[in-house]
């Protein structure tokens, strides 16, 4: 699925927390939105998942425009920074939550948990609370979820940001590999440029509230559109 945002507004009184934003996001790709902290990145995220409503613009998933519609019609997978686990529920019954209470099947249920616990490495810790896992396990365990209703979309914000160094890189490369498995539209916040390079299709860079340059993470690094992406991403103009 491919998102369009267009024109997008965001104010806080007097505050542009988006400034005509426009970004196209392709169909299957891991797009990251990068900048540093209160540039805009969880507002256009929560805009693109319509858990803000915008001042003015349109967002369009798959050339459908759904700026009026709730956060459920769009059909969006979320994996907030805060772990979202229910603490009394097993590991396999987190991922089988929102499919239950979708009220699919028994057997296709089980058949899709049994599939993703296999996917993100935790069969073996299925029947575990979440406080029995560690902090990236509980991360897996999340972005299992969210991938359980086979999201058009997968937004993920900062997924990343409470783990030690150690766990975000494993944690890292292992989003890439999943991404090559599922493929899913991707949208990763961060504010990390390692992060961003080492995992995206492409990148949006963000600057208080505009978005400065997109572009692949080869292009922002060796051709940087101006001074604020050279020093943000290090590279030199
Ligand atoms: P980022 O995710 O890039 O750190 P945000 O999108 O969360 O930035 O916020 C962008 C700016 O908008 C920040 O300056 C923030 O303080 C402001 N902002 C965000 N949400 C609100 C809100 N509910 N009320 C007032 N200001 C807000
Ligand atoms: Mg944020």
């Amino acid at each position: 699925m491919s998102i369009q945002v267009i024109g997008a507004n965001k104010r806080y009184g007097d505050f542009a927390a988006l400034d005509d934003v426009s970004i196209d996001i392709p169909d299957g790709q891991l797009t990251s939105l990068l900048g540093p902290s209160g540039s805009g990145k969880s507002t256009l995220l929560r805009a693109i998942a319509g858990l803000d409503t915008l001042d003015s613009g349109t967002v369009r998933i798959n050339d459908n425009d759904v700026s009026q519609k709730s956060p459920q019609k769009r059909d969006i997978g979320f994996v907030f920074q805060h772990y979202a686990a229910f603490k009394h529920l097993t590991v396999r019954d987190n991922i089988a939550f929102g499919l239950k209470i979708r009220k699919r099947p028994k057997k296709e249920v089980d058949a899709k948990v049994d599939e993703l616990l296999e996917v993100v490495g935790l069969a073996v810790f299925q029947h575990r609370f979440p406080a029995q896992l560690s902090g990236g396990q509980r991360q897996r365990m999340a972005l299992a979820r969210a991938l359980a209703v086979d999201p058009k979309v997968l937004l993920l914000d900062e997924p990343f940001g409470a783990l030690d160094a150690k766990v975000r890189d494993d944690l890292r490369r292992w989003l890439r590999r999943l991404h090559e498995e599922v493929h899913v539209t991707t949208v990763l916040v961060t504010h990390d440029q390692q992060e961003a390079l080492d995992v995206s299709d492409r990148i949006a860079i963000l600057n208080k509230g505009r978005i400065e340059q997109v572009g692949t993470p080869d292009d922002l690094y060796d051709r940087p559109a101006n001074e604020f992406v050279a020093s943000f991403l290090g590279s030199t103009v």
